[in-house]
């Protein structure tokens, strides 16, 4: 990582302190053993949760505890688990054998102690922080000794949730197991997943999620428990740096669009990815990245801001940089 020349001398300290840490941590893993996940659990099953759960239970075969406080959102995730998998069938992706398997591994529940067996939970709620540290102060007295827990968020501190499990920051017997597993949106589709590691998280709980990741045809990357960890650290600048060309007159909507896509052969151009993952998400991740590093070069873009306060959003509302 760069030092920014932006920062104070007493903040490049820190950032190299933290540097030093966080590549101890993340140098760890490849030595550690990985532990076998027989049993899974899932909290949320919203859209991302759901799709965790779907691909544990098809690819990686295991059965899946799914837990959500709201018995709609559970009828609605197996409705479209069915789907999903009927889909696969007709495609012959898999066999209906298979995704009757598959299916019969989904086992919703409203009940959090439902997760008094797994040895793996991935926390999939709402991006509220209080939210997130109630789950894992719960997760940390419901399930087993062993149990890694992870969470699902975009961009909340791993380090700060992994604390939430313990009310002495000298007993790490739960924090140690607590580390974020970043699936991308559609789970089901694509293949990448960010492993990031808190200060606390041990190797062995490093390693466990890597193996699992695998099983589940994901192909996993590592990194530090930074604002915007990796992915978003990378995207969301290219995309609010497209919106302020866009604001600032160097090109129109159409022209960079198109030199980015057929210019670096990506499916589609920043200000229509950033329609497809919802401005109000880019403007929320472009803040985090702004606070928390407390660099200029992540303002986020002008127009970003006057259009979610005029409620254009992109696909979901309809109106973003395209009308829907
Ligand atoms: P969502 O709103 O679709 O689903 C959240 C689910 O959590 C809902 O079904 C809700 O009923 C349930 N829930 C709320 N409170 C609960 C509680 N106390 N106990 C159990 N269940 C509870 O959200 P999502 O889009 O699936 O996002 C989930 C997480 O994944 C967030 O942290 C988000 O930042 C992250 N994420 C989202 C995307 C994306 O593109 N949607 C991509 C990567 C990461």
């Amino acid at each position: 990582m760069m030092l920014s020349p932006r920062l104070s001398h007493g903040a490049h300290q820190a950032l190299r302190c933290q540097q030093r840490a966080f590549s101890s941590t993340l140098l760890r893993p490849a030595e550690a053993q990985a532990a076998e996940v027989k049993t899974l659990g899932v909290v949320g099953a919203g859209q991302m949760g759901l799709g965790i759960s779907l691909v544990a239970a098809r690819t990686a075969g295991v059965p899946v505890t799914l837990v959500d406080s709201n018995q709609a959102s559970l009828d609605k995730g197996l409705k479209f688990a069915d789907t999903l998998l009927a889909k696969d069938v007709s495609k012959s992706r898999i066999s209906q054998d298979d995704a009757d398997k598959a299916r019969s591994f989904l086992r919703p529940t409203t009940r959090m102690e439902d997760l008094d067996r797994v040895d793996m939970v991935i926390e999939a709620v709402p991006e509220i922080l209080s939210l997130k540290t109630s789950i894992f102060s719960q997760l940390a007295q419901i399930c087993p000794a062993h149990t890694v827990l992870a969470t699902n968020t975009s961009s909340l501190s791993i380090t700060t949730l992994a604390a939430s499990t313990t009310k002495d920051p000298k007993d790490m017997s739960a924090s140690s197991r607590v580390l974020s597993t970043h699936f991308m949106n559609p789970v089901p589709i694509q293949k990448g997943v960010e492993i990031i590691s808190a200060l606390q998280t041990s190797p062995g709980t490093l390693a466990t999620a890597l193996e699992f990741c695998r099983r589940m045809g994901k192909v996993p990357s590592t990194s530090a428990d930074t604002p915007g960890f990796l992915a978003n650290r990378i995207l969301m600048p290219y995309i609010n740096e497209a919106i302020i060309c866009l604001e600032s007159g160097i090109g129109d909507r159409d022209s960079i669009d198109a030199i980015m896509k057929n210019g670096t052969n990506v499916p589609m151009g920043p200000l229509q990815l950033a329609d497809f993952i919802g401005l109000d998400t880019c403007l929320s991740i472009m803040k985090v990245l702004h606070e928390g590093l407390g660099d200029s070069k992540y303002r986020p873009a002008v127009r970003l801001r006057s259009m979610v306060e005029a409620g254009w959003l992109g696909k979901k509302s309809g109106r973003g940089f395209y009308e829907y």
